[in-house]
Parts: C-alpha cells; sequence; structure tokens
C-alpha cells in the first residue's frame, strides 16, 4: 500500500502572456513580440508543492492551459504523486486519441516537472543530483533569436554574449537570399575568432537542396552544428542532408514524443539531440531521449527553458551544450542563469531549483 502522504489534493494552472524587450525573428515563426508560460502547481497530501511549467513562442497556450485545466486536472487528483514515470504514460494514454504528441507533449510536461519539483523536495536533493549526478555544471551556448537584426546589430549582440562569459554563440540563419547568410556567418567567425564554439539555426525553413548548398558555403567557418535544417518531419530529408556536408546535424526542440526522437535517430543522421523537457512529455521523457542518445553514442543538448535544463543537462554525462535561450524565462524567478567560466551553474537547492517570482510575474497573468 502507498502512503496517502504522496497523494495530489490540489492542482492550479495559471496563464501568462510575457512580452519581450524586443521584437524577436527567426525564419519560419516571423516575429515573436511575447512567449506565453503556463504554471501547474500541484500539491499533495501533506503539504508537498511541486511547480511545473511550459511555455510557447505566442501561440497556443490557451489550448494548453485547457488540456491542463479541463483534461489533466481531473484525471490527476487523487494520484500518487510519487508515480512520475507510470503517471506519466497514464496521462499521454488518456489523451492518445487527440495527442501522439503536439500540444498534450506540453501540458503532460507542465504535470511531469511538478512532479519531479515534488519528487526532489521529498529526497531534499536538487535534481541535478536525482536525475544523474554527473556534474553541478554544464557547457553552455547564448542562442540568438537574430535573423531581423541589422549585421551590425548582430555583431553587437554577439559581443554582448562573449562580455557576458558565453564562449559558446548561435545564430539564425534563413534569409530568402542565402548569400546574407553566408555574409553574416562570416563577419560572425571573424569576430570571435577561432576558438569560441558556432552553431547555426535555419528554423527548418529551407529545402534540402538550400540547406546543402548552404551547408557546404559556410562549412569553412567551423560550425559546430546545423540546427534544423528543414522541417523536422522528413526524417529521410535529414539524412540526405547529413550525406551531403560535413556540418553535423542537430533537432529535437519540434520533436514531441520519445518515437519521434526513435525515428530521428535511426534515421537522419543526427549528431546532436535537442529535446526540450517542456513540450517532449516533462522531465521523465527528457532523460528518456538523454539515456536514448546515450545508448546511441550521440551528445544530448537542450532547448529553450535554460533555468531547468541546467540541471539535467549537468546530471548527464553525454550532455553537449546547454541552449540559453532568448526568452528569459529565469528572469523571472529568483535564480537567473549564473556562468562559471564559460559553464552554466545548476542550483543547489532542493527541487527542481525554478522558483518563481511571482511580483515579476504576476501582472503578466490572464485570467482564462
Ligand atoms: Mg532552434
Amino acid at each position: 500500500m502507498f502512503s496517502t502522504d504522496s497523494e495530489i489534493k490540489n492542482i492550479e494552472i495559471e496563464y501568462y502572456q510575457i512580452p519581450l524587450a524586443e521584437v524577436l525573428t527567426d525564419a519560419m515563426h516571423g516575429d515573436h513580440t511575447h512567449f506565453e508560460l503556463i504554471l501547474c502547481r500541484v500539491r499533495c497530501q501533506d503539504g508537498f508543492e511541486g511547480v511545473g511549467y511550459t511555455y510557447t513562442g505566442g501561440r497556443g497556450g490557451r489550448a494548453i492551459y485547457s488540456l491542463l485545466k479541463d483534461e489533466l486536472t481531473p484525471f490527476m487528483l487523487g494520484q500518487n504523486a510519487s508515480r512520475i514515470e507510470y503517471l506519466n504514460e497514464q496521462m499521454n494514454l488518456h489523451l492518445h486519441y487527440v495527442g501522439r504528441g503536439g500540444l498534450v507533449s506540453f501540458a503532460v510536461s507542465a504535470v511531469d516537472i511538478a512532479l519531479w519539483d515534488i519528487r526532489c523536495k521529498r529526497l531534499n536533493q536538487p535534481l541535478w543530483c536525482v536525475a544523474g549526478g554527473a556534474n553541478n555544471k554544464t557547457k553552455a551556448y547564448a542562442g540568438g533569436i537574430d535573423l531581423n537584426f541589422s549585421k551590425e546589430k548582430l555583431l553587437n549582440n554577439i559581443k554582448n554574449y562573449l562580455a557576458q562569459g558565453f564562449n559558446a554563440v548561435k545564430i539564425k540563419v534563413g534569409h530568402a537570399d542565402y548569400r546574407i547568410d553566408i555574409e553574416r556567418i562570416a563577419a560572425v567567425r571573424e569576430l570571435i575568432g577561432p576558438d569560441v564554439k558556432f552553431m547555426i539555426d535555419a528554423n527548418y525553413s529551407l529545402t534540402i537542396d538550400q540547406a546543402i548548398m548552404l551547408a557546404n558555403a559556410v562549412q569553412q567557418y567551423d560550425i559546430t552544428w546545423f540546427e534544423e535544417p528543414t522541417i523536422p518531419d522528413d526524417y529521410l530529408g535529414y539524412a540526405r542532408i547529413a550525406d551531403n556536408t560535413d556540418i553535423p546535424i542537430a533537432m529535437g526542440e519540434n520533436l514531441h514524443t520519445i518515437y519521434e526522437f526513435g525515428y530521428a535517430i535511426a534515421q537522419s543522421k543526427l549528431s546532436f539531440l535537442q529535446p526540450d523537457a517542456s513540450n517532449i512529455g516533462g522531465i521523465t521523457t527528457w532523460l528518456r531521449v538523454a539515456n536514448l542518445a546515450q545508448a546511441n553514442n550521440l551528445t544530448v543538448c537542450s532547448h529553450g527553458m535554460h533555468e531547468l535544463h541546467v540541471s539535467l543537462m549537468a546530471s548527464q554525462s553525454n550532455a553537449g551544450y546547454l541552449e540559453v535561450h532568448s526568452f528569459p524565462i529565469d528572469k523571472y524567478t529568483t535564480c537567473p542563469i549564473k556562468l562559471d567560466q564559460g559553464l552554466a551553474v545548476a542550483p543547489m537547492s532542493a527541487g527542481h531549483g525554478v522558483e518563481f517570482d511571482m511580483d515579476l510575474l504576476t501582472p503578466h497573468r490572464i485570467t482564462l
């Protein structure tokens, strides 16, 4: 018999729209003016509380809120919060007919992350210890959303990243005229010198032939990875790109189930996997992808929500680079991301270490 102490007694869902300091643009999603944050607070019978969350680039958040409020909340009340892996599967099965990834994975993520927060608090351990314990620090890069920046602004932005202590940077590509991408890549490499890692990200905007052409044109600039060159659904297309360029290929932010990662690993000739715990089904599924990566001799990286992923990345021995994303969720927490000699440092507090600052967040809450 389980103790009833862990029984879930209360779940609250909150929806926020948080404006960005400036408009951020990439090749496929257009202009970002704000991001959405959906919080899931879970409280157990014995008073332990966890906070989970997911986010979007500005669209779809109300539907995720509804899935959490109207479907997963009644399903989860009364469940034993310590059965996280089991409940993760049960949530997916509960909504399988309308799910199999997509929005349902975002909603499941928020609940799962709250349950991991509770698990770590009960153990009185930080997430990086509970999730694997490899280290409390991880390599990191600054991920710019900068396609609309002038070349001068782009270079100033990169200088700012270096001044903050980053030794790895990523820029967006995918201009209608690919010669503009080449010019910007050359300028950034010249600015950062040979020792700073440099990645590019097309947000799946290119055809396979365009991606191969761009990759081969910029290979001389020592690109660590080419991220989402084409639509992520085309697993075999990724393999064609990998077969025709020497730049390693990365993707994962748009894969929303463990099965999709399985297909991508089997078919796409990826070098870097980039699961996002906010849309893959939470920490449970993120760790399953990390294990899948290890079993296939691949590196696991992360996309978005760096304030949480810092602990997951640090915990794994096959971790690549943490993305420090341009959506500053961490600025609304009590522990913004910290770098130590280029490495991002995971929180040491019990739980997942992401504590929202409600004074900062509350003005952006929208009641649905
Ligand atoms: Mg990306």
